[in-house]
């Protein structure tokens, strides 16, 4: 079986993702690029019974290598994404509060100093319908210099170097989404400036840790 280890890995993934709330149902998507190829979680399969035999490989035009089922109608946004930057996981999640947020605002706000993993403050890509291209090409926009954007009115998206850390990203980004929901009810959220979120995004860089052991 072609990229066996990411395809097991992506299974992994959607499970942890229903069982910490990110996705409900068969929503949300996940991949993985190895090189020319992608593997991607297929279209409409309950995340319980997903095999790694399901999940699908494809070329980076889209065109099927070992995909016994239809692809993810989002297919046009992982390929987007691994076209237009050096990343190599793209997961995608309709989780509560960055969906709430994605209809409320223009951007995640720098309110929290995890936002420097996201590389900043966190853009809204403008609402176009699900899985076209016209929303593929909205979220490469959204992604320049940033490793997460939300979707206007959909849901999230996150990516890395390896689905661990994509995977990573799509939790704190959810974490971070709830906080601004809360403040925002409460009041006006102080703002951290740029410059501070690159001194963060330093400290990250220089100790490779996780910031919330840093
Ligand atoms: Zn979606």
């Amino acid at each position: 079986m072609l990229l066996e280890r990411e395809r097991e890995a992506i299974v992994r993934a959607c499970r942890d993702l229903a069982a910490a709330g990110l996705v409900v149902g068969t929503a949300g998507n996940v991949s993985v690029r190895a090189g020319d190829l992608v593997a991607v979680t297929p279209s409409g399969v309950d995340y319980a019974a997903l095999a790694a035999r399901d999940v699908g490989v494809h070329r980076l035009d889209g065109a099927p290598v070992e995909a016994p089922l239809a692809p993810t109608s989002e297919l046009p946004l992982h390929l987007a994404v691994y076209g237009a930057y050096d990343t190599a996981a793209v997961v995608h999640t309709h989780s509560v509060a960055a969906t709430a947020v994605s209809t409320l605002a223009d951007e995640l706000p720098a309110i929290h100093y995890y936002v420097a993993m996201f590389g900043g403050a966190v853009r809204v890509a403008p609402y176009a319908t699900y899985g076209t291209s016209e929303l593929a090409s909205h979220v490469v926009a959204a992604l320049r210099e940033r490793t997460a954007c939300l979707m206007g009115s959909h849901g999230a998206v996150t990516i890395g170097p390896d689905l661990k850390a994509a995977y990573d990203r799509a939790g704190y980004l959810e974490w971070v989404c709830e906080v601004y929901l809360r403040a925002a009810a409460a009041g006006q959220p102080r703002l951290l400036p740029p410059e501070e979120i690159s001194a963060v995004a330093a400290r990250l860089a220089s100790y490779g840790r996780q910031p919330g052991r840093a």
